[in-house]
């Protein structure tokens, strides 16, 4: 199929999720992620209807970027961030999803010019090869994330396994919603905490059904 039509098949099946779920569908919001193609490829999914990008790769955020400056988009950072690159990016992203240590939010206090909008990686499958916070550990975290003014809270990022079954990842996703509920509920000045970053290119209709407000869908777009 060509982008075009990848791409409104996309937009059609978050629609249809969002009636299912009984959710507006301006409550849920694609990323694109647009790792895996150039600027040019990137542009024309700009031109099918992508509002949002992600990407995981310093070099190739920034590449895209300034290629793609003057396009009215959203620019998100989704990959996990080395506490020394921190400096050469964090200023140029609208939302980073994630926040995984409290090393790398120390970092980004000190480089940050502004409060920026971060999404809290929380490993909620427990696998070993996966990022983010234990939920265990956010009693402690907390607390030390409430001090740093440059950092916003807008939400909880996760992922899912892989190869996991349906209702394993719908666990995984529930269990996300009801703990970024937990936060919200806390109340923390810089904690709005009313986002939801969960739902890849395999399991979006599960993640928008749990209660996703960003889905982060690249395969899907280019297969
Ligand atoms: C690559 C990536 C995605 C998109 O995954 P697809 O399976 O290609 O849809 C989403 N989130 C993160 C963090 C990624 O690195």
């Amino acid at each position: 199929m060509t982008l075009k039509a990848n791409a409104q098949q996309v937009f059609d099946k978050v629609s249809q999720a969002c009636q299912a779920a009984g959710v507006p569908e301006s409550s849920v919001k694609v990323i694109a992620v647009t790792k895996y193609v150039d600027s040019s490829i990137t542009k024309e999914l700009i031109d099918a209807g992508a509002t949002d990008l992600g990407e995981n790769r310093v070099d190739r955020f920034l590449e895209k970027k300034t290629q793609l400056k003057d396009e009215h988009v959203k620019w998100h950072f989704i990959g996990s961030l080395q506490r020394r690159k921190v400096k050469d990016v964090i200023n140029e992203v609208d939302y980073f999803h994630a926040l995984d240590s409290l090393k790398l939010a120390a970092e980004i206090q000190k480089r940050a010019n502004r409060p920026i909008k971060c999404f809290i990686q929380v490993n909620i499958s427990k696998e070993e090869s996966k990022h983010g916070f234990q939920v265990e550990e956010l009693e402690l975290v907390l607390p030390e994330l409430a001090t740093y003014t440059n950092i916003e809270l807008v939400g909880l990022m996760t992922m899912a396994p892989f190869d996991a079954d349906p209702t394993t990842i719908k666990a995984i996703f529930d269990q996300t919603e009801a703990l970024r509920q937990t936060i919200q509920h806390q109340g923390w000045a810089n904690m709005p905490m009313t986002e939801l970053s969960m739902g890849m290119s395999q399991d979006y209709p599960l993640a928008i059904a749990a209660g996703a407000t960003y889905v982060r869908i690249g395969t899907a777009f280019f297969k």
